[in-house]
């Protein structure tokens, strides 16, 4: 992993022992509806800081004022001070558009909606498989493979799966496909996050043109 000084620091999340839990806090009649969706909400925040944490060259301020900004509100421009701005003046990394990789993205959702069974959900690694058209074994035993979408020729500037996991999160991000996030109980009785992909934006496509994609890759 790499190592920075500052907030691209490798971020660990800490869940609590049984012995230091308080029992209210994993008792199922003390956990309202209201207090569920609370903390499912929380953790799409969280999904959205370790996003913003994860870039390595996108100017930090510029990412701030646009994730604030009204949809038509101009732009705000680098600020060449942060230390986003400064890795990318030493490093110099190439800038790829991606928006043919995140249509071809859309496309591998709306045809696994499409093609798999309704109890058989829509995961992360599911997605990221067919659009890097891997042959491991989830790939296999899902029949990931034998999709249209999965054998067909496309042209990514996206070069591996970290690359590609960022970009699924920033379409996640932007609402463009929808992940559910829930809280289920484990055997052990802790409260542990559960996502799934259920669907993507009623106008989908046209979100993704009214975004800019350019990646540093
Ligand atoms: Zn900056």
């Amino acid at each position: 992993m790499e190592m920075h000084n500052d907030l691209n620091s490798p971020y660990i999340l800490w869940l609590k022992t049984p012995k230091d839990m308080d029992p209210d806090l994993i008792n199922e009649d003390n956990e309202t509806p209201q207090r569920r969706t609370y903390l499912e909400q929380g953790l799409q925040n969280l999904h959205e800081i370790m996003f913003f944490c994860e870039e390595k060259y996108k100017c930090l301020q510029q990412s701030l004022l646009n994730f604030y900004a009204w949809s038509a509100d101009t732009s705000s421009s680098l600020c060449g001070n942060c230390s986003n701005c400064q890795r990318r003046n030493i490093e110099r990394p190439d800038l790829f558009n991606v928006t043919g990789d995140a249509i071809r993205m859309l496309k591998i959702v709306k045809e696994l909606i499409e093609e798999l069974e309704d109890d058989n959900n829509i995961f992360r690694d599911d997605i990221i498989g067919v659009f890097l058209q891997l042959k491991n074994k989830k790939v296999i035993n899902k029949k990931l493979n034998s999709l249209l979408i999965y054998e067909e020729d496309f042209n990514r500037a996206i070069r591996n799966s970290k690359q590609a996991f960022h970009l699924l999160d920033d379409l996640i991000n932007k609402k463009i496909i929808i992940e559910s996030v829930t809280l289920c109980k484990s055997s052990s009785g802790f409260w542990m996050p559960d996502s799934k992909i259920v669907g993507i934006a009623g106008d989908a496509e046209e979100m993704i043109y009214s975004y800019s994609w350019d990646y540093y890759l």
